[in-house]
């Protein structure tokens, strides 16, 4: 049974009987969004879809936490950007001009790459429903039940509390109406007519605030995470693993909205952190290790980024790859694809059918191939067809465009180095260092090439049996004949398969390469 069935067959049970499930995301977008986020998301897609599957009706709630406070100085952002530390995230401008916020530079990007990805949720922006006084009942109640709230925090602390500081407290954070920092204050409460008068210690401002009418206030963390789940009716949450240790957020989070708003919380799926492997050169300084969804679907066609996440179980760690090893995630993916249609019932086609796209079909080529001979032709799409056809593939061009483009954008960004092309002309230096045995090699190969057509397979076995040393061939010496051949069309130690090469191409494209005179 794959994971996300068993989840959503778990949730129908905790909660029977539900005309709707609600499911709930969130993420702090003080920052690009790194690709690992997607499993906040998509951990809920995959259970949403696998209940839906049961004739469940679902709600996907994503949580924009932009009324969180600007707190540290991004390093790609001006060096003035520290007068607006304090601030909500919803009010410090975007750096480019381009965006009315920074925030909102970071959500609509990410947003952008949810659509590609088909998945459609509610979106919800904090700072939006804070400043529009929609939680001002979920904070008043957090005021009055101040000293339980306090005493469900403290009994998760090993430190003793005072009592002078259990009656000083008050759960909420202020952000000045004049100035909009949260430098204030508070200077007095009045309990009877849930009033707070504050004073910021930036500006200077004092106001006094009716919290049953309240825009400029929030909850902290703990105490806004399960009066949100009041609010939406959130059946469903996942969170990073160390939420949920004992004693962790969620664990208060449940108590004071068992206790304080008097709901049942939601099932949490710990999920495990994603990794990244594989990222060099341009991209890695580029962006210091962070990758965002956009720029992983430059080379990940997106059911098969989706299907990445879709065969792991949230608990288990994994690496997302950039590197050469993604010939092997496409393979993977293609193989998975085409056993699926032979067994339907396997946890591999289940993992596919949650990543499938409305309006989207995937045609499985070979993106190994791609990358290899895309720069060869020069990103001809109908030079592409015609390799792939000789190698017994018939494509139409709108088939292998997308995993086409992916491949360019691969082999510019992330693999420059992968990237090969014939030489211009014969590597006649190169040859001048080969012996005269080695010399013989090349001229059979020459003219078994020009007699032919051979299938692939025939040139496969054919091409080992041409490097004999005193009429044997070995490993070694076939390693040393193929090395020669790389280096006399690309002038490389490495390349693509020679077999898979050579009938890929016309050998008009190569045997001026491989005849010397002499
Ligand atoms: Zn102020």
């Amino acid at each position: 049974v794959h994971w996300a069935d068993r989840l959503a067959e778990n949730l129908i049970k905790e909660v029977p009987d539900l005309s709707t499930y609600t499911f709930a995301s969130g993420i702090t977008p003080s920052g690009a969004v790194h690709v690992g986020n997607l499993r906040d998301i998509v951990t809920n897609w995959f259970v949403a879809r696998a209940l839906k599957d049961r004739g469940k009706n679902v709600r996907l709630v994503h949580s924009w936490d932009d009324y969180d406070r600007f707190r540290k100085i991004p390093k790609d952002v001006p060096a003035h950007y520290a007068e607006f530390l304090g601030k909500p995230i919803s009010k410090v401008p975007d750096p480019k001009d381009e965006f009315p916020s920074y925030a909102a530079r970071f959500e609509r990007a990410f947003e952008r790459s949810l659509a590609d990805l088909g998945i459609d949720f509610e979106f919800r922006y904090q700072s939006m429903l804070y400043e529009s006084g929609a939680y001002s009942p979920g904070i008043v109640k957090a005021v009055l039940s101040r000293t339980q709230i306090f005493d469900i925090i403290s009994s998760y602390r090993s430190q003793e509390s005072s009592l002078d500081e259990r009656s000083a407290y008050l759960p909420i954070e202020i952000y000045c109406r004049v100035c909009d920092k949260d430098t204030t204050s508070i200077q007095r409460v009045d309990f009877d007519n849930l009033t707070v008068s504050y004073r910021c210690k930036s500006c200077g401002a004092e106001e006094t605030i009716d919290l049953r009418k309240a825009t400029n206030v929030k909850l902290p963390w703990k105490i806004d995470w399960p009066m949100r789940w009041a609010y939406e009716h959130v059946n469903f949450e996942p969170g990073g693993k160390d939420h949920a240790t004992k004693g962790g957020s969620f664990w208060v989070a449940s108590d004071i909205a068992r206790q304080v708003y008097g709901i049942t919380p939601p099932i949490f799926q710990p999920y495990e952190f994603v990794g990244l492997k594989g990222l060099v050169g341009k991209m890695s300084s580029s962006s210091g290790d962070l990758l965002t969804p956009a720029q992983t679907l430059q080379v990940y066609q997106p059911e098969v980024l989706l299907w990445i996440f879709a065969r792991v179980h949230p608990t288990k760690a994994f690496n997302l790859v950039v590197d050469k090893q993604l010939f092997q995630v496409y393979d993977e993916f293609d193989r998975a694809f085409e056993n699926s249609k032979k067994d339907v019932s396997s946890a591999d086609a289940r993992s596919l059918a949650l990543s499938t796209i409305c309006g989207r079909t995937v045609v499985p080529v070979s993106f190994r191939q791609l990358a290899s001979f895309t720069n060869i032709v020069k990103g001809n799409r109908r030079a592409l067809l015609d390799v792939f056809e000789r190698l017994g593939s018939h494509y139409q061009e709108s088939d292998i465009c997308e995993r086409a483009e992916k491949a360019e954008a691969w082999l510019r960004d992330f693999a420059p180095e992968e990237k090969i092309d014939l030489l211009v002309a014969p590597n006649q230096t190169f040859y001048a260092s080969l012996s005269q045995i080695e010399r013989d090699w090349i001229t059979a190969l020459s003219a078994y090439l020009s007699s032919g057509p051979h299938t692939l397979s025939e040139i496969s076995t054919d091409l080992y049996a041409i490097p004999q040393l005193e009429n044997v061939t070995s490993p070694d010496t076939q390693k040393r004949f193929f090395r020669i051949i790389y280096r006399l069309l690309f002038d490389r130690d490495q390349g693509p398969r020679l077999g898979t090469f050579f009938s890929a191409l016309t050998p008009d494209r190569y045997l001026h390469l491989l005849s010397f005179r002499g």
